[in-house]
């Protein structure tokens, strides 16, 4: 995988943006691979609203974002109501992102975010909307909020990943596709992020309950947070996320 952008395909454009676009699109469509199946992605010519690549062989569409400089904790997006929105389709796509480097125009980070890891609560509202359309609000998607698990790295700090981790860190999640309510979803990738949070491979039932008074700011309705947490844990662990390793002890598969 070359990590370095073809700067001399810029030189017929004007605008910086289309520039950036027609550098990062190239680069994806030569070295990217689907990380549901291993086969090359294609860009789609006419382009489509909603992506920007796809996978012949297995249909996954994918949505190209790319920021210079430093990769930072949030992707800047669209507009916020149409992103909403689109999470509720079927046709809502995986997330590639591109970060290089300002100076050499070298691939810094190049991410996959499948698109079960999209709830609303990672879309944030920006403060400013468009200039003379104040109702038009823009949105960014939070990093942060997103357990590891759904961050599937290519490339990390200019470090190229093996393709048999990524085709496996990414079949790893895609139980979460099963589950299409937003509010069961919202409890699994929050019991994913206590987890992340513990930080360790294997940990007890009772990390994992520290978290109840956050859980309970969040789900105040909810007057039973460690049996909920219990039940997202069996959950994760009938799908191969987790492991059970005695009553109470649990360890990151
Ligand atoms: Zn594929």
């Amino acid at each position: 995988m070359k990590t370095i952008l073809d700067i001399e395909l810029a030189n017929k454009y004007n605008s910086v943006p289309q520039k950036i676009r027609v550098l990062t699109e190239t680069w994806v469509d030569k070295e990217i691979f689907c990380p549901n199946c291993g086969c090359n992605v294609d860009s789609y010519k006419n382009s489509k609203p909603v992506a920007d690549f796809y996978c012949p062989n297995c249909n996954e569409d994918y949505e190209l974002k790319s920021k210079k400089d430093k990769m930072g904790n949030r992707i800047l997006d669209g507009a916020y109501g149409i992103m909403i929105k689109r999470l509720q389709s079927e046709n809502n796509p995986n997330f590639f992102f591109l970060n290089y480097g300002i100076k050499n125009y070298e691939v810094q980070n190049f991410v996959v975010i499948p698109k079960h890891f999209f709830t609303p609560e990672i879309i944030i509202k920006r403060n400013k909307g468009i200039p003379n359309r104040p109702n038009y609000i823009m949105c960014s998607i939070d990093l942060l909020s997103i357990p590891q698990s759904g961050k599937i790295f290519y490339i990390k700090n200019g470090q190229i990943e093996n393709k048999n981790n990524i085709l496996k860190n990414w079949q790893k999640t895609l139980f979460l596709r099963e589950e299409k309510k937003i509010s069961a979803k919202g409890w699994l990738l929050d019991t994913m992020n206590c987890v992340d949070k513990i930080g360790k491979k294997e940990f007890k039932l009772d990390e994992v309950y520290a978290f109840e008074d956050i859980l309970s700011k969040k789900y105040p309705s909810n007057k039973h947070i460690k049996d909920k947490i219990r039940q997202q844990l069996q959950f994760l662990r009938d799908n191969g996320y987790l492991n059970f390793v005695a009553p109470g002890k649990y360890r990151v598969s």
